[in-house]
């Protein structure tokens, strides 16, 4: 491979969802020098406002503000995420591309179908990469499946789930405080989503709504661990501590 390796990569079911649940976690990751990438499994096509170009266009405005170093969005329909062997071979793809050491997939339970699928979809994807034979074998490969067993296996050492869009104590919250403000202006650039405008105004909060619900989120979360602002994760390993006097968050 001539690209290095991600050390983050975030999937979500939809452009706009990482910097909803988790833009702030990868801005940090960026500035401390590590390589991260989005990738966004649909094109949002089915929204009520702007096109998919719109959205595509927005998406990498976006990715920029978050300092991520590759984005991608694949076809998968909107509206439509299934657990299908053609999809889990598309995400499967990119995880041999960009070799990521972690992965960031949506929260396993949710109100949108789209997002509880991205959630499956995204493990299996990840399982399947590290697959030897994959795309070799007759059959277990459609969709490219050659030019996929062309790749090195890869799987990711960790996966963490962005609990946000669920009512789920987190297993860990990362600080925001210092990315909050550029996360809200990422979000900002989906413009033909969240600048204020007749179209679908009964659908869509205003800015300042929106800005009110990103704050008390993230200050609910960032209370539950002494910061002032932060982002929910879920991981389903148990923490693993060498030193003691060095847990961070106070308990009284
Ligand atoms: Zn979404």
């Amino acid at each position: 491979m001539s690209t290095p390796s991600l050390d983050v990569l975030a999937v979500a079911a939809h452009r706009d969802d990482v910097e909803q649940t988790c833009g702030g976690t990868l801005l940090k990751m960026a500035q401390r020098g590590y390589r991260t990438g989005i990738l966004d499994l649909t094109q949002g096509e089915m929204g009520t406002r702007g096109t998919a170009e719109d959205r595509a266009r927005e998406a990498q405005a976006a990715a920029r503000l978050l300092n991520v170093s590759i984005r991608h969005a694949l076809d998968i329909p909107d509206g439509r995420v299934e657990n299908t062997w053609e999809n889990r071979i598309k995400i499967a793809r990119v995880i041999r591309e960009q070799r990521p050491h972690v992965l960031i997939l949506p929260y396993w339970k949710g109100r949108h179908p789209d997002h509880y699928t991205a959630s499956v979809l995204g493990y299996e994807g990840a399982f399947l990469a590290g697959l030897k034979k994959l795309g070799s074998t007759p059959g277990s490969g459609e969709a490219g499946g050659e030019a996929i067993s062309q790749l090195p296996p890869h799987r990711p050492f960790k996966i963490i789930y962005a609990s946000l869009y669920d009512d789920v104590r987190p297993s860990f919250v990362v600080d925001i405080t210092n990315q909050f403000e550029s996360r809200f202006q990422a979000l900002l650039a989906y413009k033909s989503q969240y600048t204020d405008q007749s179209a679908g105004s009964g659908l869509f909060p205003a800015q300042q709504e929106i800005r009110s619900r990103m704050e008390s989120m993230a200050s609910f979360y960032g209370l539950l661990a002494g910061v002032k602002y932060a982002e929910p994760f879920v991981q389903k390993e148990v923490g693993l501590v060498e030193d003691l006097a060095a847990i961070p968050v106070q308990s009284l």
